[in-house]
């Protein structure tokens, strides 16, 4: 039967073996199945995660939770999987722990740093003792907006949160989610070099991956980064393909019963695990057989179902 794993070994070897795994969100049933499909076909590791208005949208965490382990056996999924609550607040982050996600990321960056600090080691509790990891972010991730891209973390703030038990960091390193604007300034090499040595094992996450050029995505790896957050890369590619779709008419062919969800949503659908070999192959994610991984995923395993 499927089961989630932590993930924690699987991120340690990607950031000692300067690689990175990608962590990408779901958004509905065609997406999930996207994303299974991609780990499957490269068999390498899959960190799905949700983001509360994703998972709001979907019916909530246990739907996403079961819909994600339910996939993984119906398409006899062999691949280990992690399924991350993405961006949660205190409560949010609280309700997936007790659900038994794998992994939470507690968001605390608009609180003031002490409460951020406070709430974080709360929850690094109450994950630890049930085997889940935490992700905590530093800094500002940048949002759609300004070139400058948020705030940047602190060398301080990743010790200090590093210290409290978190497993990963995310660390604003003038990255930004959404589309990238014109004018974007890069990313930070010099601050997340800093950071990487001040934290030397653990690893470290950059979301906004998506529209990074692959040439900064390569040299982020290289200085620590292991795990990529991709959602605006497949939301684009499932748009342009399920475009196409209707641009060509195939949904007017109704001897093929082209109207039918079913083949308007196959289109996007393909395109998202298309894309998502792409993105695996920029960051060298090894396959879970290759000695790069070295990874015991029978040990790591939790929440058997
Ligand atoms: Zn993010």
């Amino acid at each position: 039967m499927a089961y989630l794993v932590n993930g924690n070994d699987i991120f340690k070897a990607a950031r000692e073996n300067h690689y990175a795994v990608g962590a990408y969100n779901t958004n509905n049933l065609e997406w999930t199945r996207a994303l299974l499909r991609g780990a499957k076909e490269t068999r390498t590791p899959l960190l799905i995660q949700v983001s509360t208005g994703a998972a709001k949208y979907m019916g909530g965490y246990k739907t996403v939770k079961d819909l994600v382990l339910n996939e993984m056996n119906n398409m006899d999924i062999d691949v280990p999987v992690i399924l991350n609550l993405d961006h949660g607040d205190f409560e949010s982050a609280k309700e997936c722990i007790a659900l038994g996600y794998s992994s939470v990321m507690f968001d605390g960056h608009n609180l003031p740093t002490d409460e951020n600090l406070a709430k974080t080691k709360e929850i690094v509790k109450l994950a630890h003792e049930r085997g889940i990891s935490v992700e905590a972010e530093i800094g500002k991730i940048g949002e759609n907006q300004g070139a400058d891209g948020g705030e940047l973390a602190s060398v301080e703030d990743a010790k200090t949160f590093v210290a409290a038990g978190v497993d990963k960091l995310a660390c604003g390193i003038g990255n930004i989610h959404g589309v990238y604007p014109e004018g974007w300034t890069g990313l930070n090499f010099d601050r997340l070099k800093e950071i990487a040595e001040a934290v030397p094992n653990e690893p470290l996450v950059l979301h906004g991956g998506s529209g990074i050029p692959q040439d900064q995505i390569e040299k982020a790896i290289q200085l620590g980064i292991a795990k990529i957050n991709i959602n605006t890369e497949f939301q684009l590619a499932f748009q342009a393909a399920t475009r196409k779709y209707i641009e060509d008419k195939m949904d007017l062919d109704k001897g093929n019963k082209g109207y039918d969800p079913r083949k308007l949503l196959r289109a996007g659908t393909d395109a998202i695990t298309d894309s998502m070999k792409e993105m695996i192959s920029w960051m060298g994610t090894a396959p879970i057989d290759s000695k790069e991984s070295s990874v015991q995923f029978d040990e790591a395993s939790l929440n058997e179902e």
